[in-house]
């Protein structure tokens, strides 16, 4: 079925410890994304028929199944050693030029799972599976869903047993911030430069040396999260084991998408402090690429200028960050003016308009804008001068979607699914596949949650 490649296979055995899935119970079928199983050159009805391998009951053939080692700071504190403590990664399917790793995420326990099960409940494969397809649609690159299944197991959770899921993950790759972390918290010089070679052929052959591939991923980072600030995604765990080498998303745990706008919104029950806010995003993917620097240090040579040349690179980022959150604010309001844009952000914070539906009313019909706000008066003001500097309403259409997972539906997904009915994670899945116009199918899910609906707080 997959046309496996399995070049992480091939790096020291020190990176990660060989393994195949634990078996479950008794497999069913949730969900194959028929789409993306075409774009990998994927036969979706030979996926259907081979539920044992998407379940980690089967490993297919040319897979050389493993859990793979990372370390990584946790809401700034450091953990030596993470890892694959709920996953396998299969092997790399090829197609075309293109190479995906294809991970079973929930698929039992490992050298890595630490105190954990190695499971996942059903609920989070879903938000998953729904929230990484929505991102793809949105243009923002992500790790994608390929197929999630129920176990027929059951899994402790502190709501109590619930059925477990894995979802089936595809990604340019694995590797991460603390992949490199890992390597330099050992002192092992060696396999950080093989790591390297290894980032640099498969993300970024054009780069010359480490610096060139923190500038790269600099560069990555900075657009990746440029868009999530663009459509009000709160990430919520952006820890350096969850910031990819590829630039794509990836982890959607207690993430959420913001309704009423405000720069310091939190949705993570785990994020007590605030650390992982909307507004903290460009801060802390800096902290992140820093902690890559750090870890890159070694394969500098001289310690000194290694640090300066370092400290040099990653002053880069601010410029990178503001010219590619310049260009997502001059698409969303269709000018290039970024005091216009703020000033919008700022009215809209007063009175906590829906981030989504204020910029889409703007797009199609500015005066309905003027509805989302608590201080009109300003607003009006602000059009004048808006419109008066002739916005790109066709940029704008490009740049704010009609739809976007709201919290609520998600939740209603999942608990559902929960009672074993998938129909309404089908039936948002389906809408947020086009998410750029308004349709007859997309209306009820352009509504923001009624005060009596709302989800404030979200789980991992
Ligand atoms: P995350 O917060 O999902 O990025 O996970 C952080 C670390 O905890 C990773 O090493 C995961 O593999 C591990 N982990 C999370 N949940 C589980 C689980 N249920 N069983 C084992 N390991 C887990
Ligand atoms: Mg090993
Ligand atoms: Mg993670």
């Amino acid at each position: 079925m997959f046309t496996f490649d399995n070049s992480y296979a091939r790096l020291p055995e020190r990176f990660y410890t060989r393994m195949a899935p634990t078996p479950v119970s008794a497999p069913t079928w949730v969900a194959v994304n028929e789409g993306l199983a075409r774009d990998l050159g994927l036969d979706p009805k030979a996926i259907e028929s081979n539920i044992d391998v998407f379940a980690g009951n089967k490993t297919p053939d040319g897979a050389a199944p493993l859990a793979q080692l990372y370390a990584g700071h946790q809401f700034g504190g450091w953990s030596p050693q993470l890892g694959d403590g709920r996953a396998i990664l299969l092997g790399e399917h090829c197609h075309g030029d293109a190479r995906w790793d294809v991970q079973l995420k929930g698929s039992g326990p490992t050298p890595y799972s630490r105190m954990g099960d190695g499971r996942s409940a059903l609920g989070p494969v879903i938000r998953e599976y729904i929230m990484s397809e929505a991102m793809h649609a949105l243009g923002v690159p992500t790790t994608r869903a390929l197929a999630a299944v129920r176990t027929g197991d059951t899994v402790l959770r502190q709501e109590g047993p619930l059925p477990g899921g894995i979802l089936t993950r595809i990604a340019a790759s694995h590797l991460r911030v603390g992949t490199f972390q890992v390597y330099a918290a050992r002192d092992d010089t060696e396999g950080l430069r093989t790591l390297l070679d290894y980032a640099i052929a498969r993300h970024a052959p054009q780069a010359d040396g480490p610096m060139d591939l923190l500038r790269h991923v600099m560069e990555r980072q900075a657009e990746l999260i440029a868009r999530w600030m663009g459509l009000g995604f709160i990430h919520g765990v952006m820890n350096t084991d969850n910031m990819t080498i590829s630039g794509e998303t990836i982890d959607y745990g207690p993430c959420a998408f913001m309704e009423a706008y405000h720069p310091e919104t939190v949705f993570s029950s785990i994020d007590q402090f605030g650390r992982y806010a909307w507004k903290n995003q460009p801060d802390i993917a800096l902290w992140n690429l820093a902690q890559l620097a750090t870890a890159l240090l070694p394969l500098i040579g001289d310690r000194t200028s290694a640090v300066d040349e370092a400290t040099e690179v990653l002053e880069g980022f601010r410029d990178l960050y503001d010219r590619a959150w310049r260009a997502v604010m001059a698409a969303k309001i269709g000018l290039n003016d970024m005091n216009l844009a703020m000033e919008l952000l700022d009215i809209m914070s007063e009175g906590q308009a829906d981030f989504t539906n204020t910029f889409r009313a703007l797009t199609l019909a500015p005066e309905t804008a003027r509805d989302e706000v608590t201080t009109p008066a300003r607003f009006d003001d602000w059009c004048r001068r808006w419109q008066s500097a002739g916005p790109d309403h066709a940029a704008m259409r490009a740049a704010n979607p009609a739809v976007i997972p709201r919290n609520h539906r998600v939740e209603e997904a999942i608990a559902a699914a929960y009672a074993g009915d998938l129909a309404s994670f089908h039936a948002l899945n389906d809408v947020l596949a086009t998410p750029w116009e308004e349709t007859e199918a997309n209306r009820p899910y352009r509504k923001p949650a009624q005060p009596d609906e709302a989800v404030t707080r979200t789980f991992c």
